[in-house]
């Protein structure tokens, strides 16, 4: 007999999420009560995965489930649906990683996510998939793969060339019903974020935005998301125990970028898009690119910092000065940015950017949460601050208890006398 899902009426809350959600236009509304039409079900389980009154039975898949798993996991890991059946090879869940691509040019945050993602897809025992959409992006696959990703789906359109919501939504949803990713990873970039709003709502799953930490529960195996919330005042650790996939977006440099291994293999899953430019609603009129020169101190080595502590506007130039001397940049906390000492391109923190520069001066700033998540994956931290409780003396690599209007100019003084006598040096050597 034809296996189908089955509904029990009695728990049955006439949400019309599994109607929405169903690929086969397989299930209908009759008196309240969702009914489904056994020609069209193909039993793939998306409506048992979205409907949020458990009144959705795939009858076997929990007799399947216990049966394929460990005596231990029975209790611990709850299946949502046989999730595990619906991935191409029938077995691994898969971790997915949206790569980002203008004019065939990747985000790098997209790298740093495949990255985590490795690690995430190891401890769920999976694999790890990269999404690749656009036109002409067929060599981004072998770059997601020389960064971590085990197997590629592709869809390379013309109707892709350019980022639209539409196209891209139909795309990535398409390949979601299709394939069942457990997880779905996106860039909290522009295009990630209007991408990820978008992707989680057609889907009815849940998405934690801007994560700062991800990670696998090991009972349960599912994806814990960690960000911070209260307007910064605690990390919450979110999860998504019904709806697949669990989604998150990272802002880009939050995690560390992998080695690149072009000796890598994987497998590359070529979809078509089906979808044509009639039936998108907008179009790419004009295209600018952001202007060179804007201030982008999130690519930049060497930040300066500064907080309250400058006292005022002028404080900036003792520590554009110091930052000229170290090849680096000037930021700076909401604190300042707030008081009109310096404008909004330079603000590190949770509203501000995410850094990761090598170096990172902080001078005269408390070390607020909010202003710790955009900077505490530096790779030094050197702190200068009056106080010496200050928060910030607890993430820093460095600390300096003083006044920075000492320690600021004693410190660019040294540097620079460092570093003449280190030019003048290998000038010799190369005379
Ligand atoms: C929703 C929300 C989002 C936010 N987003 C951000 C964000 O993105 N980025 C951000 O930075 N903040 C953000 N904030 C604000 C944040 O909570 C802090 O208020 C802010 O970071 C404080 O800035 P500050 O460290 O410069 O100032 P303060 O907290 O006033 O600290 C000044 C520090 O300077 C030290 N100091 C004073 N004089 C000297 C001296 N002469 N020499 C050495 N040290 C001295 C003091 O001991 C003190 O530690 C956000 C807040 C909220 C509610």
């Amino acid at each position: 007999m034809k296996r189908v899902v089955e509904i029990i009426a009695e728990k049955c809350i006439a949400c019309e999420q599994c109607l929405a959600a169903c690929p086969e236009n397989a299930l209908d509304m009759q008196g309240g009560i969702a009914v489904v039409n056994p020609d069209l079900c193909t039993a793939c389980g998306v409506c048992v995965e979205v409907c949020p009154a458990e009144a959705m039975v795939l009858p076997g898949a929990e007799k399947a489930d216990a049966e394929a798993m460990p005596e231990t996991a029975q209790e611990a890991v709850p299946q949502p649906a046989d999730t595990q059946e619906k991935t191409p090879s029938g077995e691994a869940k898969e971790v997915w990683v949206f790569v980002e691509q203008t004019d065939g040019h990747p985000a790098n945050v997209s790298w740093e996510l495949l990255g985590i993602g490795k690690k995430l897809s190891e401890d769920l025992g999976g694999r790890l998939a990269a999404v690749v959409l656009g036109e002409n992006v067929k060599a981004l696959t072998d770059e997601a793969i020389a960064y971590g990703a085990d197997l590629v789906y592709l869809i390379d359109d013309p109707v892709l060339a350019r980022y639209r919501t539409e196209p891209y939504l139909h795309a990535m949803t398409e390949l979601a019903r299709k394939y069942h990713p457990e997880i779905l990873l996106l860039g909290a970039t522009t295009m990630g974020r209007d991408l990820a709003g978008a992707v989680a709502t057609t889907l009815r799953t849940g998405l934690t935005a801007d994560c700062t930490g991800l990670t696998i529960d090991p009972q349960r195996k599912l994806l814990e998301q960690t960000r911070p919330a209260y307007g910064g005042n605690i990390m919450a650790t979110i999860l998504c125990e019904k709806q697949r996939p669990q989604m998150a977006s990272v802002r880009p440099r939050v995690m560390p970028m992998p080695d690149r291994d072009a000796t890598r293999t994987g497998k590359v899953i070529e979809e078509q898009l089906g979808m044509t430019e009639n039936e998108v609603g907008s179009r790419v009129v004009e295209y600018h690119r952001e202007e060179a020169g804007e201030i982008r101190i999130e690519d930049a080595d060497i930040i300066v910092a500064g907080g309250r502590g400058l006292g005022g506007p002028e404080g900036f130039k003792m520590l554009q000065e110091l930052a000229d001397v170290l090849g680096g940049v000037v930021g700076a906390s909401r604190g300042c940015v707030d008081a009109g000492w310096i404008t909004t391109p330079y603000q590190v923190g949770q509203t501000g950017k995410t850094v990761r520069p090598k170096v990172y001066f902080a001078c005269g700033i408390s070390g607020a949460i909010q202003h710790l998540v955009g900077m505490q994956t530096s790779d030094i931290i050197v702190a200068i601050n009056s106080d010496p409780n200050a928060p910030i003396f607890k993430v820093a690599t460095y600390g300096i208890v003083g006044d920075l209007n000492k320690v600021v100019p004693a410190i660019t003084a040294e540097f620079r006398t460092k570093l003449k006598g280190r030019k003048a040096q290998q000038e010799s050597v190369s005379a």
